[in-house]
């Protein structure tokens, strides 16, 4: 195949104007053409909650749509690997989180990509508390009843999770290795279909993110025991925290960002991260995500820099946590 350069070369060797020479595709219109926002679990879970918001928004200030792809499978770590793979040049992205960022890493001695080497970080979009949840018709009452519960009945309760790796996962290792119990897992495609069977009563709990939560447990279906962060939040003023309800070991909040493929030019990468941190402050987006819970970063902690040191002390921070799990 023939070079740009010397195709050029031959242009000007024979009659320039009827020449077009292809220019590298060139960062500096970017975008010209529709995004790929890769959700690694399934639709209405707060993966794809929290990316439909805030691409919404980015994608008015890009002037090109992004459609949201939902790839399901592994704990979110199918879709990261596919996203990993990606072409580098801006037009598929993912929305991946404190699960396919960090807490695959110690769960899947295999895993096909890593964090750190094969993304790009682009922008941190919320941080989401975790909550202990449990089916409207669960017996404890109390976070107290719940913990004594499942220890005695830990050969029969069973807890549900978005698949290893996922943070509905991670976090319940957590709270499972505080209260040294070994619930059966029952794995989803998300916390979506996940919180369908606890509202229909066929799981018993689940460890998930608050924006999933919110609306639910407004709702009276589920049961929420606790909220893993050291204060309340406004959206669920009546629900304590693990501290207050005698469980203070207990702490867990989740992150979910964005992230490109390695090598995504710096200038699409700046394009992208101006876009995010501009959703970030739309009055709309955020009461959307203050409505569901959700913590929204101050503006220094959004940048694709802040973005990197996260995942590395997120990675320090599992790996122990998780590793006696495998
Ligand atoms: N965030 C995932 C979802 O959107 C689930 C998880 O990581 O637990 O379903």
């Amino acid at each position: 195949m023939m070079s740009v350069r010397s195709l050029a070369g031959a242009c000007l060797a024979t009659v320039a104007s009827l020449c077009v020479v292809a220019a590298p595709v060139s960062a500096q219109n970017y975008p010209t053409r529709t995004i790929t926002m890769i959700v690694p679990f399934a639709a209405g879970g707060p993966t794809d909650v929290i990316s439909r918001i805030v691409t919404a928004n980015m994608a008015q200030t890009l002037g090109q749509s992004i459609v949201i792809e939902n790839v399901v499978g592994a704990g979110g770590t199918t879709a990261t690997t596919r996203a990993a793979r990606a072409a580098n040049d801006g037009y598929t992205l993912i929305t991946g989180h404190m699960g396919t960022h960090a807490a695959s890493v110690p769960l899947y001695p295999k895993l096909a990509y890593h964090p750190e080497k094969d993304f790009e970080p682009v922008a941190l979009l919320a941080g989401t508390p975790i909550l202990i949840l449990a089916r409207k018709d669960f017996p404890p009452k109390d976070l107290k009843e719940f913990v004594a519960y499942v220890k005695a009945n830990a050969e029969k309760v069973n807890a549900a999770h978005a698949g290893v790796g996922s943070v509905s996962h991670a976090s319940c290792e957590l709270l499972n290795s505080i209260l040294d119990v070994k619930p059966v897992g029952v794995p989803f495609n998300g916390t979506g279909p996940a919180m369908n069977a606890l509202v229909a009563g066929q799981v018993d709990y689940m460890c998930d993110q608050i924006v999933n939560a919110v609306p639910q447990i407004n709702a009276g279906t589920i049961k929420a025991y606790a909220i893993a962060t050291p204060e309340r939040n406004p959206s669920l003023p009546d629900v304590p925290t693990t501290a207050e309800a005698g469980l203070p070991a207990y702490q867990a909040q989740a992150w979910n960002a964005i992230f490109a493929p390695k090598g995504t030019p710096p200038s699409v990468i700046a394009t992208l991260s101006a876009a995010a941190t501009k959703a970030l402050d739309d009055e709309a987006v955020r009461k959307r995500l203050l409505e569901l819970g959700s913590v929204i970063p101050a503006p220094a902690n959004r940048t694709p820099e802040a973005l990197a040191t996260l995942v590395r002390s997120e990675i320090a921070k599992w790996t122990p946590v998780l590793k006696p799990a495998t």
